[in-house]
């Protein structure tokens, strides 16, 4: 039989039809809302397959053959009982759309950044804990959705090197604070319901709504606060979190000329690292002279430079400033980052009528 296109949704059936084998050159298979457990090895010899959908199974797990069906670019599992992915699925080199979405995932693999192809990766609405840092090297990744994964309080920073990136969601997770850096091409950002939020990085100000605002009752944050970075805002005394690697933060103005050669040696590490990924590297990353060195690297910079001409990377020291809108309502704090003191009065320059600088200190337990 001839045909590419298979509409086989809402049939009750309990397994994938072995009919299906009786069709050459399939391409799309719609086994929507059944009660199908399993995807059978068999079907995985369908290698002209292209798009699957199989939203609303009981599926619990997929083989690890699934690589097999290399042709494939549209995966739809969503609401089905996986609660873990293959390893083997960084083997789908042609996979752009990826929905696995209102299932049980506690953590996916971090061969999730072998999908070279991926565009669209949606893993809302699971029980994942974390996001491996290797998301990030997702290259072609558009459209995030990890909403309504509760347990997940941090995104890597290193997603501001996703070039591709244009849609992040992640309404009702419990983010502690958002990475402070973006990529330039990000258009759209939902944060919804992120309640232990105190301030927003001033990068999230262009997605910025009223919504976003969660000071009316933030929720005190239940992790232990060992090696994390507070400081105290001065006008309302909210506590804010700094990202993780924050050792040093100076005010603007401040007397000193503050770079480091421990940062100035990350910026040169962070250049080479964008030609070979030095955080694979074991064999390099043992000559580094601290493991420190080596997990900045790894978790790329913990910010960038606010003044949006300059975007340098930032990574244990810099100036810091906490601003709000001039004749607002909203009570929503946001953060700047400056790698220098230079650019830090230079957008004061540019946006001191816009906001005004809140006063803050360091604060410890
Ligand atoms: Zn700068």
């Amino acid at each position: 039989m001839n045909r590419t296109t298979l509409h086989w949704s809402y049939l009750n059936f309990k397994d994938v039809p072995m009919d299906l084998f009786l069709y050459e050159d399939l391409e799309e298979i719609y086994l929507k809302e059944n009660f199908i457990t399993t995807i059978p090895k068999w079907l995985l010899n369908l290698t002209t397959l292209k798009f699957m959908h199989f939203a609303g199974n009981n599926i619990g797990s997929l083989p690890d053959e699934m690589y097999l069906l290399e042709n494939l670019e549209f995966f739809d599992v969503s609401h089905n009982k996986l609660t873990k992915l293959p390893e083997t699925i960084g083997l789908l080199m042609r996979l752009r759309c990826f929905n696995v979405s209102g299932n049980q995932l506690t953590e996916l693999p971090i061969e999730i950044g072998d999908l070279k192809s991926l565009e669209e990766l949606n893993i809302a609405n699971n029980q994942l804990q974390r996001l491996p840092l290797q998301i990030s090297e997702c290259v072609r990744l558009n459209v995030l959705d990890l909403s309504d994964n509760k347990e997940i309080w941090q995104i890597p920073e290193r997603i501001s090197n996703m070039q591709s990136l244009q849609t992040l969601m992640a309404d009702r997770c419990s983010l502690i604070y958002l990475p402070v850096a973006l990529s330039k091409f990000v258009s759209f950002v939902r944060i919804f319901h992120n309640t232990p939020i105190t301030h927003i990085p001033i990068c999230y100000e262009r997605f910025y709504q009223n919504f976003f605002d969660n000071r009316q009752k933030p929720t005190p944050m239940t992790k232990r606060s060992d090696g994390f970075f507070w400081v105290l805002e001065k006008e309302t005394y909210t506590k804010l979190l700094l990202p993780i690697g924050t050792r040093r933060i100076f005010s603007i103005p401040s007397c000193e000329n503050q770079t480091t050669l421990y940062d100035d040696c990350l910026h040169a590490l962070q250049y080479f690292n964008r030609f070979v990924p030095l955080y694979s590297n074991k064999a390099l990353r043992s000559l580094l002279p601290e493991k420190y060195m080596a997990d900045h690297i790894k978790n790329g910079p913990i910010a960038r430079c606010s003044l949006t001409t300059c975007a340098n990377p930032l990574y244990t020291t810099y100036y810091f400033m906490v601003v709000k809108r001039s004749g607002s309502s909203s009570k929503q704090l946001f953060t700047c980052n400056f790698c220098s003191q230079f650019c830090g009065l230079t957008w004061l320059g540019e946006n001191g009528k816009k906001y005004y600088q809140i006063a803050w200190e360091v604060f410890e337990d």
